[in-house]
């Protein structure tokens, strides 16, 4: 708890107290307000513009994990979660699942010697289609950028990283044929699988966007769960495939931040400026869950 004394009390004030860090329980860890699982995708000072929104500076994502391990939380494989709710599987007090969507080869240079250092885990859902090359959905904002390739993913699996899959090129999986999503959702499994040497038991679905067609072909293809990006803590009465997710921004400061994993974004005790930019933030967040413009 060394870090705590270098915040400010108002964040001191979001982490549990001392004594509480590290104690499991078979009950839901925190049953008011559930898990927060917490979407990034970009992890650089270069983000382009039109993104900054899904793009993360390296200091700041450095603060914002200092500040989940100075507050006890522990992160857990989103497999644990998922037994947790199925079969009352033990967690941690304090669980956090962080999730990366897209593959961007940042999570290597910028993001994965945090979490190592730190002792943190996270999944990187791939692109499986796209390893190795560059982020084509991302083109209508400038020259795309790289994304992982399969000796960084590989070397990467060794340490704190599991992957899970996001299609094979990123589609709108309901602007699509059935048949086109079935092979998007299904085959992303079988090129991973292929790659990693070992199962694949997660999806995302990019852009969020998914239909009960959708979510049936996930089940089918053999994974044991789905992230979306729909706004919210994740709590045992979700869909395990259309699990909740904080989107962590471009603009969220550790104070934002803070209020997402904590549970009260949006609570009338935050003061007003932080609130009415965190009710903006909630916004765009529903819009990208039902399909809007925004990449996810
Ligand atoms: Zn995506």
């Amino acid at each position: 708890m060394a870090g705590k004394g270098r915040l400010s009390p108002t964040l001191v004030s979001y982490m549990p107290p001392d004594g509480q860090m590290s104690r499991y329980s078979n009950r839901r860890p925190d049953s008011a307000r559930g898990v927060p699982i917490l979407l990034y995708h970009r992890v650089s000072d270069d983000p382009a513009p039109g993104l900054e929104h899904y793009c993360v500076s390296p200091a700041n994502f450095r603060r914002q994990m200092a500040w989940l391990q100075a507050g006890g939380y522990e992160t857990i494989l989103l497999d644990t979660l998922v037994d947790h709710y199925t079969s009352a599987a033990a967690l941690p007090a304090r669980p956090v699942v962080i999730t990366f969507d897209d593959g961007y080869r940042d999570n290597l240079d910028n993001a994965y010697p945090v979490l190592e250092s730190l002792s943190l885990r996270a999944i990187i859902f791939l692109v499986a289609g796209a390893v190795g090359r560059k982020a084509g959905w991302d083109a209508a904002f400038g020259a795309p950028p790289s994304l992982l390739s399969w000796p960084e993913i590989r070397m990467m699996a060794k340490g704190p990283i599991t992957f899970g899959a996001h299609t094979i090129n990123h589609p709108h999986l309901c602007q699509i044929t059935a048949q086109d999503a079935w092979n998007e959702i299904s085959g992303a499994r079988t090129i991973l699988e292929d790659g990693l040497g070992h199962e694949v038991s997660s999806f995302a679905y990019p852009y969020s966007d998914f239909s009960e067609e959708v979510r049936g072909f996930v089940a089918r293809a053999g994974y044991r769960a789905a992230c979306s990006s729909i706004w919210g803590l994740s709590t045992s009465a979700d869909d395990v495939y259309a699990l909740r997710r904080l989107i962590v921004g471009g603009g969220d400061s550790l104070e934002s931040f803070a209020r997402k994993v904590s549970g009260t974004s949006g609570t009338r005790r935050t003061w007003h400026p932080v609130l009415s930019r965190i009710k903006r933030f909630i916004t765009r967040s529903q819009s990208a869950s039902t399909g809007g413009s925004s990449l996810v």
